[in-house]
């Protein structure tokens, strides 16, 4: 950070140098242009003033060589003449050099004589510097051609005076015009040469003192410009100057204004923010750090971080600081974001944080480190509460399926792959279409799409194909995920497998519709499916038939074999019924061995005769039943649609009493109905009704009838019968009533009403006379199925005080058929009792010996069917005889019901028959008709 800040500072000071340097050298460049060009006019000048001195040299010593060479003319001594041409010679020498000079630059130095007076002689220095556009030269080239023809020509002069001198006095004449001819021209020559000189000095003097007007004027200006430069450059460092603090300044606030920044973010963050230097020692702290901590800054500032907030794992283990990631940073320079680690607080609790810390470096060194961390607690019971919400999800019996806007699946639970049979990793990013079975209707999704896309949810069901190709049910609960802002993110399908309760509810709606034994249509379906029928047939102006069926004598199988015979027997029933109607007919079973056919779309009544007659005649071949052959036959009653009623309930009600009247021509017929049967069925239903509460409103009275010892003619004991007297009905037999309480289970109450006024009322005969009678009572095969009955006869035995030997139960064979162990119990435990079981009705059921051998009965009761014909029919009497014989020979006691006439009696009484009862002595009568007989008359002769 100090950094960021000082590098501005540094570059604004290092860009004022920088400018300043260079004005100055811009400046000093400008002002040394000047100087050159000052100094070139000053060598310029130098060059002037050299070649005027040279000049002047020239002119001088060719002034010299002009008076050398007029000396020359007058001379006649040779010694004069050789010092006259040496003076002459060394002027020209020095005009040489000094042409040489000018031509090739050098210095030159001469001596010549002056006219100024004291100084006869001067000396003359010039520094002549190679000219390079003067144009010198020219000059040059044109004075040394002159000095070097003056020198041969001088040459030439010598040595014709040198002769005149040696031929003095006889000289020619002609060498002495030679002579002064050649002085003539070398004088001439010398004389050009002068002016030529005189020129050039003269041309010098003049470009001298123009030189120098130029020299001065540029030293003018190069002086005049000096101060405006330095005024310059001042000017400009000021200004670079001001700007430069002022960017300075306005540096120093920035940076101000940061640090007083990054202390407001430091004091008002949430974050918890420390530093630690390279010690782990805590250099600051921010004040959330401290709060979240627990410990005041001062607390926490120069100790050891790591010792004092840092120290144990969040498995509670040691955390060593050399294993610190906060700190590593320090060793490394890594930056870590740790979220796994607690801070621990002054108070010893513990909290998650989620920090990083990030090394200070100063000069490329690390002096420390900053840590920021955060209290991650909420987070950290968040991602627990979203861990154990998706262990849920995914622990859960119901399929989940997200998916994404698209439809594409992103995520399934284990439910899903257990009922769909797929792998999560075989459906995530694939369309959950992939389940459907085609099965359930395209409306379905219809709306399933309009509800989720308009944001609604949607349940339904669905039929789905699982992986292996099976079907199965799914309840769905479809709805749209939506985040904060309410747009959906995505889509979520709770399903449940429902395969098993839809295969339920089939059965349950099968049962509720169809029979269980046979699995044809119950009551239930069998009157929906008739108002079908009904329906159809008054549209097509059709007629319809319903047959009623009833087993005949069915009950008796079912008592004399067993139920299990009895339902076997019903399915075959059931079989060949629908084997001999059309396949559109209904037939369907009422209950017991009840059955109805339905018959549709008819045209005549005659179109049920043959149908009618093939279903009698399937029942002809016998039926086979536990390897024994039965035969079996049925009474049909027909009520037709529309003559015989408009509504189900009225055509089955009518079918019902036709069959009736079927039962009552002798059974295995059909009677179609006719409206006169009604009269007959109202009576069975009349009974019915009138049962109802007939035992609380005390219609029913017992009758006794005497049973007598034959060979005393002395009344032994009576047989209670029940008699019932309706003030609708009037008196109702007990072969019409009774049959009807079995069926609806009347007879149990009506049964222990019977066998304690039995009971009671005999006990009080035996106290008044004395005597031991007993009395039978007659017991149902519906009252052995009552688990109560022996506790009952035991209750009443004792409430009676009468002993069990004067109680004789009479059973039909019905009672034994059944089979059931329950029977065998409670005979046995009756007989341990001590009372006597009587077979009732012999030779009317199957008169088997073998229940007479297993069964402990004291009596037998010969049915009075065949007493009644004992005298005329030999058939009977050989039936009487055969049972008396047998009975004794079991050692059971014969009983002779319904014995009318004296002859029947005397008969039985030939035939060893011990006991007797009948009209003969007495009809059945009421107990107090009965306490008057055994008063006047125990001894009867006849009624
Ligand atoms: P059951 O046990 O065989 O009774 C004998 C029936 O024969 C009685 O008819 C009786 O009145 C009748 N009877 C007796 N002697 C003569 C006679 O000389 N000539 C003629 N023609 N009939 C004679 P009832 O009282 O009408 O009873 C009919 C059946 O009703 C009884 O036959 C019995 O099976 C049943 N029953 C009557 N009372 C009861 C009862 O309290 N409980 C049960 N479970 N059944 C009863
Ligand atoms: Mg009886
Ligand atoms: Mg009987």
């Amino acid at each position: 950070m100090s950094q960021l800040t000082e590098h501005p500072i540094q570059r604004q000071i290092i860009g004022l140098a920088l400018s300043i340097l260079a004005i100055v050298v811009v400046l000093v460049a400008i002002h040394s242009g000047f100087r050159s060009k000052a100094n070139q006019i000053g060598s310029q000048l130098d060059n002037q003033k050299a070649r005027q001195e040279i000049g002047l040299s020239i002119y001088q010593r060719l002034f010299s060589a002009k008076a050398s060479v007029f000396k020359l003319s007058t001379l006649d001594n040779r010694l004069e003449l050789e010092i006259v041409k040496k003076r002459f010679d060394d002027n020209l020498l020095i005009i040489k050099e000094g042409l040489a000079i000018l031509h090739n630059g050098g210095v030159f130095k001469d001596q010549i004589a002056t006219n100024i007076p004291g100084q006869n002689s001067m000396n003359l220095v010039a520094n002549y510097y190679l000219p390079e556009s003067e144009g010198y030269v020219l000059e040059v080239l044109e004075l040394g051609p002159a000095i070097h023809n003056l020198d041969e020509q001088a040459q030439l002069l010598y040595q014709l005076i040198k002769s005149r001198i040696e031929l003095f006095p006889n000289e020619p004449a002609d060498l002495q015009v030679r002579i002064h001819n050649l002085i003539k021209t070398i004088n001439t020559v010398l004389q050009r040469t002068q002016e030529n000189a005189a020129r050039v000095l003269y041309d010098s003097q003049e470009k001298t003192s123009q030189l120098s007007i130029e020299y001065k004027e540029s030293e003018n200006l190069y002086d005049s410009f000096r101060l405006p430069v330095v005024v310059i450059a001042l000017g400009l460092s000021a200004y670079l100057l001001l700007v430069t603090l002022t960017r300075v300044g306005k540096v120093i606030e920035n940076r101000k204004q940061a640090e007083d920044q990054l202390q407001l973010l430091l004091d008002t963050t949430v974050e918890g923010i420390f530093g630690v230097d390279e010690q782990g020692t805590t250099t600051f702290v921010n004040p959330s750090a401290s709060r979240m901590l627990g410990y005041s800054p001062e607390e926490l500032i120069n100790r050891s971080n790591h010792q004092l907030i840092h120290h144990t794992r969040s498995d509670g283990s040691h955390y060593p600081a050399s294993e610190c990631c906060m700190l590593e940073v320090l060793e490394g320079g890594t930056v870590h974001t740790v979220d796994n680690e607690l801070f621990w607080r002054k108070d010893g609790t513990s909290f998650p944080v989620e920090y990083s810390s990030n090394p200070i470096y100063r000069k490329g060194k690390i002096v420390g480190a900053v840590v920021n961390f955060r209290d991650i607690s909420e987070r950290k019971q968040a991602e627990k509460r979203i861990r154990t919400l998706l262990q849920a999800i995914e622990q859960s019996p119901v399929s989940v399926v997200m998916t994404d806007t698209n439809g594409d699946i992103e995520y399934v639970n284990r439910a899903f792959e257990i009922t769909s049979g797929y792998k999560a990793n075989e459906v995530l990013g694939k369309n959950p279409r992939i389940l459907k079975s085609d099965n359930t209707p395209e409306e379905h999704f219809k709306e399933l799409w309009q509800a989720i896309l308009s944001g609604q949810s949607w349940r339904g069901e669905l039929q789905n194909r699982k992986k292996n190709g099976d079907l199965f049910w799914e309840r769905a609960y479809i709805a749209p995920v939506v985040d904060e802002t309410g747009s959906t993110t995505h889509y979520l399908a709770v399903k449940e497998d429902i395969s098993l309760q839809k295969q339920q509810e089939k059965k349950i709606l099968h049962q509720a519709n169809y029979d269980s034994l046979t699995n044809l249509p119950n009551r239930f379906l069998t009157l929906d499916r008739l108002s079908q029928i009904i329906k159809e047939a008054q549209r097509n102006q059709h007629m319809a038939a319903v047959l009623f069926l009833d087993l005949d004598d069915f009950k008796k199988v079912n008592d004399s074999m067993s139920h299990e015979a009895g339902d076997k027997l019903l399915i075959q029933a059931a079989k060949r019924l629908k084997e001999s109607v059309r396949i559109d007919d209904t037939v369907s079973r009422l209950g017991g061995d009840e059955f109805i056919i339905l018959l549709g779309s008819l045209h005549t009544e005659k179109e049920v005769l043959p149908i009618a007659e093939k279903i009698l005649n399937c029942f002809k071949p016998p039926f086979v039943l536990d390897g024994r052959e039965l035969i079996l036959t049925a009474s049909i009653g027909i009520s037709i649609y529309p003559s015989d009623g408009d509504n189900p309930a009225e055509l089955l009600r009518n079918a019902d009493t036709a069959m009736y009247q079927s039962k009552e021509q002798g059974r295995n017929t059909f009677n179609f109905f006719t409206h006169e049967m009604n009269k007959g069925i109202s009576r069975r239903l009349q009974v019915e009704e009138q049962l109802h509460g007939a035992l609380e409103r005390n219609e029913f009275q017992l009758y006794y009838q005497p049973i007598l010892d034959i060979a005393k003619r002395e009344i032994i004991g009576t047989e209670s019968l029940l008699r019932w007297h309706n003030p609708i009905l009037g008196e109702v037999r007990p072969d019409e009533f009774i049959p009807i309480t079995e069926q609806t289970g009347q007879i149990i109450p009506l049964g222990q009403f019977v066998i304690e006024q039995a009971l009671c009322t005999t006990a009080q005969w035996q106290n008044q006379f004395s005597k031991p009678f007993r009395v039978a009572i007659n017991i149902s095969p519906r009252q052995f199925r009552d688990p109560n009955l022996i506790k009952q006869i035991k209750a009443a035995l004792a409430q009676c005080s009468i002993p069990s030997s004067s109680v004789v139960l009479e059973i039909t064979e019905g009672v034994l058929l059944s089979g059931h162990t329950y029977i065998d119990d409670a005979l046995s435990e009756l007989n341990n009792l001590g009372v006597t079981i009587t077979m009732d009705d012999f030779g009317t059921g199957y008169s088997s010996l073998s229940y007479l051998r297993r069964y402990p009965f004291g009596n037998l009761k010969i049915d009075r069917s065949f007493i009644n014909d004992i005298t005329i029919d030999p058939a009977d009497r050989e039936l009487v005889n055969a049972t008396i014989a047998m009975a004794h020979g079991l050692g059971i006691t014969v009983v002779a019901e319904g014995v009318e006439t004296e002859e029947q009696l005397n008969y039985l009484k030939q035939q060893g028959c011990e006991m007797a009862q009948g009209y003969l002595f007495s009809k059945p009568i009421p107990a107090v008709e009965m306490k008057h007989l055994l008063q006047n008359k125990q001894k009867l002769t006849t009624a």
